[in-house]
């Protein structure tokens, strides 16, 4: 029984998902998989698992699972839950990659998709859970997608035992045919039901005109207009990213100040140099002869064993890397009941962001009312569209615009583009207008604008490499990735290339050589994973780096490669410094910082040996003088670093020594804050350890006497572009130029540019 407030109880019985209860829970009751579609906010995510929870799906030992796409989700989520049926954090818990608060008395397990993927190679008839539920399907995630497929068999053969299990996936749009259609994923179609949503109508308001660049801008006039002109009422506005959000906010609370304050001067900078100094190399002496890696010298995981310690861990990275450098740091906004508010004449406006990376206390304010007289406004990215539910909205601005990564499916190359979102995501942008009373969708585009957006947003699994995918799919012992019931299959380009990669890596075995023969079975995608490959899928990171992991242990280079791989693993490591500044002050801050990074980066990448190491080096460079530091926001301000980078990167280290020492129990390693700095044989090897992640990505410096075309002048050739790539001017091997080097990634900004670099001896190109 539960035991809820009365305060709950009557919000609860507005929803509409309420009144299905009883068609729900006989649907559940008598199939295996269930399909539940609803409006956002008509309750499924916040009351399935109640229902579940009621009707004993929770009994004994047995408990229930729900997966979200999101980090955010599924921590709102899982304490929204917790305050509504009134229990303990302890049974209703959460689980993402870093953090979770999960108990042996969990009950009800919110986690972010990844985290089950993990489960599942751990526990593949997954029997801790009598059932599954599915979360926001419709986003399409890659994991979602994945963890359907494998539940479709899952669940069947659970229920073959005597052990039953169910499987709901649940989804805001109504586009199930990829589920409900898709007879290899559900040979009978499964049931869907949908809830009626208590939606009130929202009139949309297009533009006149589309406003090519600045829609930030027409964001703002749209806004400044509402707040000015319209009755009550929240708004909310879909921007692209976190740095976006974050400067329309400035620019609102400047014109509509909810309390005006002015920040303290900041203090004099302290210098800091003496502790990086710490942590510079020391001089080198040159090597005559390079010590080599042993590339057949890896770690293994014991036989029967090592899976207990291991971190559930591939996650929602998309996030990670869907998000803008950040800007916040240092420019907190006091909110709270003003004072100074008689002051201004106009009615203030309570702006808040709302985006993946935000703190989680600053996340939750969105769900609480505003301050008395004034009007709430969320600027968001696109997590506000389905997942979270913010209350109270009337008008919602939509720029129509979403930030994706691409990749060039033969060459890898990525880039964010910001580009017109799908027809689906705007009426679901419309849609959050509606919840309360009427609305309005004031739509920074065209009717015709709209009538030319594709319909869906394309499944994400399609849109991007799936090296890491196939990897652990083959952990799984899923050898013929191509036969796997995807609800919607990647390309079979971008499943070859996934297989030449890790065949390439040495994860997968190589299929026999007799000429036709080969074809064939490469066609077929069947290799089966080796040794090394099992090892490489422990490690929570893309294969490349999970082999640089491998054989780290060579040399004692183990904590170095951690700390290598981590930094490598987050999104850029330092601020973002080539923004236009809005003021002079903020010019001549904005310089004297840049020549800062650039004089702190040169004593991190040292010299001499430890400059061949590069781009690499100096993120080592940065983690160890950042940690001897203390790992403090004052010392990544200082010196241009991202804190939010520098504490990801501690996480990762830890729950990558964790994962290390599981695989190769002899390491015994701990996480090292003021770990010494490389000796030259080790930056070798590390050199050597990079080489061999990275050995696709190896570029040769086309050499003066070759250049006909003056823009080859300082480019490289790899083997898949056929145009020149460029060292980044932020490289400190920018002037290097050496005849090797691998690369991280090419990044199409002005020119195709490689970012990460690392120099490669002459004798080591294989
Ligand atoms: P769905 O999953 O169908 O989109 P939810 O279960 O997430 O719907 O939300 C149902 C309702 O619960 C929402 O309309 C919202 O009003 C309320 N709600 C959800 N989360 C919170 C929260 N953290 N604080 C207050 N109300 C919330
Ligand atoms: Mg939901």
């Amino acid at each position: 029984p539960v035991d809820r407030t009365a305060e709950i109880q009557e919000a609860r019985l507005k929803l509409p998902i309420l009144a299905e209860e009883q068609v729900i829970m006989e649907a559940i009751r008598e199939n295996m998989f269930v399909i539940l579609c609803g409006e956002t906010g008509s309750g499924k995510t916040t009351q399935l698992p109640q229902f579940l929870y009621e009707a004993g799906y929770a009994s004994g030992d047995s408990i229930i699972g729900i997966t979200e796409p999101r980090r955010v989700a599924a921590v709102t989520m899982s304490q929204r839950v917790c305050k509504e049926m009134n229990l303990s954090d302890r049974i209703v818990s959460y689980q993402i990659r870093y953090e979770g608060n999960v108990t042996k008395d969990t009950k009800i397990k919110f986690m972010t998709d990844g985290v089950l993927l993990k489960e599942i190679q751990k526990d593949f008839l997954l029997m801790k859970y009598k059932v599954i539920i599915i979360d926001e399907a419709h986003e399409r995630s890659v994991y979602t997608d994945i963890l359907i497929g494998l539940l479709s068999r899952i669940v069947p053969l659970r229920n073959k035992k005597g052990l039953p299990m169910k499987l709901i996936v649940m989804s805001a749009t109504l586009r199930i045919e990829d589920f409900t259609q898709n007879t290899r994923l559900f040979p009978i179609t499964p049931p869907d039901i949908k809830v009626d949503s208590r939606q009130f109508p929202v009139t949309v308001h297009f533009n006149k005109r589309t406003p090519l660049d600045d829609y930030t801008g027409e964001a703002y006039r749209k806004i400044s207009k509402i707040h000015r002109m319209l009755p009550a009422g929240g708004i909310l506005v879909f921007l692209t990213g976190q740095a976006e959000v974050n400067s329309l906010c400035r620019r609102l609370r400047k014109a509509f100040p909810f309390r005006p304050h002015c920040k303290a001067p900041a203090e004099g900078e302290e210098d800091t140099v003496g502790d990086v100094k710490k942590f510079k190399k020391a001089k080198q002496k040159k090597t005559l002869t390079m010590p080599r890696i042993d590339l057949d010298n890896y770690s293994t995981l014991p036989v029967d064993e090592g899976d207990e310690d291991r971190e559930a861990g591939i996650d929602d990275e998309e996030e990670q890397l869907g998000s803008d450098l950040d800007l916040d740091l240092g420019e907190e906004e006091e909110e709270g009941a003003g004072e100074g508010d008689k002051s201004d004449p106009s009615l203030p406006l309570y702006v808040l962001p709302l985006y993946s990376l935000l703190a989680p206390e600053k996340q939750a304010k969105v769900f609480r009312p505003p301050p008395p007289g004034t009007r709430l406004c969320v600027v968001a990215t696109n997590v506000a569209e389905t997942s979270l539910t913010i209350p109270g909205i009337k008008y919602v601005v939509d720029s129509g615009r979403v930030k994706r990564r691409f990749y060039d499916r033969v060459t890898g190359v990525s880039s964010f583009r910001v580009t017109w979102t799908s027809q689906a995501s705007a009426d679901q942008r419309a849609g959050r207008a509606g919840r309360t009373e009427p609305g309005h969708c004031y739509r920074l585009y065209s009717s015709a604008v709209f009538g030319d957006f594709e319909k869906f947003s394309p499944a994400e699994i399609t849109r991007r490499p799936v090296d890491d995918l196939v990897l652990q799919m083959k952990d799984l012992n899923i050898d013929k990735v191509i036969n796997f019931p995807f609800p919607t299959p990647p390309s079979s380009e971008a499943l070859m290339a996934a297989e030449e990669l890790l065949l390439s890596l040495g994860a997968l075995e190589e299929p026999p050589k007799h000429g036709r023969l080969k074809e064939l079975e490469r066609a077929k995608l069947s290799c089966p994973i080796t040794p090394l490959g099992r090892a490489m899928a422990a490690f929570p990171v893309a294969p490349r780096y999970a082999k640089m992991l491998a054989l780290g242990k060579q040399q004692a280079c183990l904590p170095y490669v951690i700390t290598l791989v981590s930094a490598m693993t987050v999104r850029e490591i330092f601020q973002e410094l080539d923004r236009p500044a809005v003021s002079d002050e903020e010019k001549d801050k904005l310089t004297g910082k840049r020549a800062r990074v650039v004089q702190m980066k040169r004593i991190w990448a040292g010299q001499g040996g430890a400059l061949g190491l590069g781009d690499l080096m100096v993120m080592l460079g940065a983690v160890g003088a950042c940690e001897y530091a203390g790992c403090t926001p004052k010392f990544c301000e200082d010196n241009g670093l991202r804190y939010k980078a520098m504490v990801e990167i501690r996480r990762l280290r830890g729950q990558l020594t964790t994962a290390v020492n599981a695989v190769c129990s002899e390491a015994g390693l701990f996480v090292d804050p003021k770990m010494k700095p490389p000796m030259d044989s080790q930056v070798t090897f590390l050199r050597q350890i990079a080489l061999a992640g990275l050995g696709d990505h190896l570029a040769r410096r086309v050499q003066p006497e070759e250049v006909l075309d003056p823009k080859w002048r300082n480019a490289y050739k790899t083997p898949l572009l056929d145009d020149p790539v460029f060292i980044h001017p932020s490289s400190v091997l920018f002037k290097k130029l050496p005849d090797f080097v691998v690369y991280q990634e090419v990044m199409e900004t002005t020119k195709m540019y490689m970012k990460g670099v690392s120099a490669v001896e002459p004798e080591w190109v294989p």
